[in-house]
């Protein structure tokens, strides 16, 4: 049950104290750090609280994929926000991922990622995005001959050039170390119980998927979904530089610096059970994503690590980011569904932004009172 990434040992961090402050940040996952820092940053008098330690949500237990762009296709995106309005937020997660980049140092490598197609059905769907994503101006390139050992197993793929790779756990504790340097304090193992408890400050609820309690009406609309990952004994051989998706996201992998092939996915095995908040394995997932693995491989590999973390899923695929409805000044940002590694940051600065009242047109599309329509 242990996360690949979190096993590494996290580093010193200044300590701060804040009396009196203006801003709770709750969840210290890369949303509320990148929150906390801004805010900071701009000189308000933030703490962070984590009923865990830093980054031991679903921020230090992904899959480690930085993607630009929202959860669903950009085409999908357009259709459903508008062509401009989709343009505009690719172009804000590409951004994203070049701040990332910047503060990132070695938890960060920018190497693209592959999207594959298993079939002639998903080729078509992933061809209407290439050609999408060419005809809006921005980088992509398609793919039809694979080398071993993806030779043979899939129809085509949508390259993107600008994603990466995180070291998921250490680019967060890093982002929190950031945010203590600009005077956050950090308050780790405190689970904030009630909003009474924090004395009038303005609050930002910053959990994705982790039920906190705090967000009166809209409690429970981001829904908590469960996502399994397995890491494997190093490999002496490299293949999967890149992040690797196939099955419209159900499959994704990628290899380790030290050659451990990362898996995650496989949720659609058990759908019912993986909506929950339960960072339990299961055997039916974590089988399958080890015959995944071996069948790729082409060998039996020994399975290092293994575990889970839950995810906020949204059903119209857009986060979810601003004022709780019904709540005084309560926000929120959240609601990536799966997509959150530059997602999460992007929304972090978005919603520190909103509250130090600049203008941030993107997040009228993001408003948390649609939940209450789409349920
Ligand atoms: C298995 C898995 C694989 C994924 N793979 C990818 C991927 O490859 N690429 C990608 O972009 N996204 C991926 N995601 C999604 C991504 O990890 C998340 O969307 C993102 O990390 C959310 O960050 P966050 O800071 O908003 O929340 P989290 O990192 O989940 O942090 C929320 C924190 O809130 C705390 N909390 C909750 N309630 C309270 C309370 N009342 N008081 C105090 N603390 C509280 C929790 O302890 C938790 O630490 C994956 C998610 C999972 C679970």
């Amino acid at each position: 049950m242990t996360s690949y990434w979190l096993s590494e040992p996290a580093p010193p961090r200044r300590e701060v104290r804040v009396d009196d402050p203006e801003v709770v940040v709750v969840g210290a996952g890369v949303t509320g750090c990148a929150a906390a820092l801004r805010l900071a940053e701009a000189g308000k008098r933030v703490r962070l609280y984590d009923g865990r330690a830093v980054a031991e949500g679903a921020s230090g237990r992904n899959g480690g994929f930085a993607l630009r762009g929202m959860p669903a296709a950009f085409d999908v995106t357009a259709e459903s926000v508008g062509e401009e309005t989709a343009r505009a937020m690719m172009v804000w997660t590409e951004r994203a991922i070049d701040t990332i980049e910047s503060l990132a140092g070695d938890s960060f490598r920018r190497v693209g990622s592959l999207r594959l197609a298993v079939d002639e059905e998903e080729r078509d769907e992933l061809r209407t995005e290439y050609e999408a994503l060419v005809a809006a101006g921005f980088a992509a390139a398609w793919i039809e001959s694979f080398e071993p050992p993806l030779e043979g197993r899939f129809a085509a793929a949508l390259r993107h050039p600008p994603d990466g790779v995180l070291q998921p756990a250490r680019w967060v504790r890093r982002l929190a170390a950031l945010a203590a340097e600009a005077g956050v304090e950090l308050r780790e193992h405190s689970r904030v119980a009630s909003l009474e408890e924090l004395g009038g400050a303005t609050v930002v609820v910053c959990t994705d998927g982790y039920p906190s309690g705090l967000l009166g009406e809209i409690e429970g609309l981001i829904i908590p979904t469960r996502g399994q990952v397995i890491a494997t004994e190093p490999v002496p051989e490299r293949f999967f530089e890149v992040p690797h998706y196939g099955r419209h996201g159900f499959d994704y992998w990628h290899q380790t610096e030290d050659g451990r092939i990362v898996a995650g996915g496989f949720r659609d095995v058990s759908f019912d059970t993986e909506f929950t908040a339960d960072e339990h394995l299961t055997d039916p997932v974590q089988n399958a994503l080890h015959r995944f693995v071996n069948d790729l491989m082409g060998r039996e590999l020994r399975v290092d690590y293994a575990w889970a973390g839950i995810f906020g899923m949204v059903m119209d695929f857009l986060p979810v980011v601003g004022r709780v409805p019904e709540l005084d000044d309560v926000w929120v940002a959240g609601g990536y569904s799966g997509h959150g590694n530059v997602l999460g940051f992007a929304c972090g600065e978005l919603v520190a932004a909103a509250l130090l009242g600049k203008d941030v047109p993107l997040m009228a599309q993001f408003d948390p009172v649609r939940l209450l329509n789409i349920g």
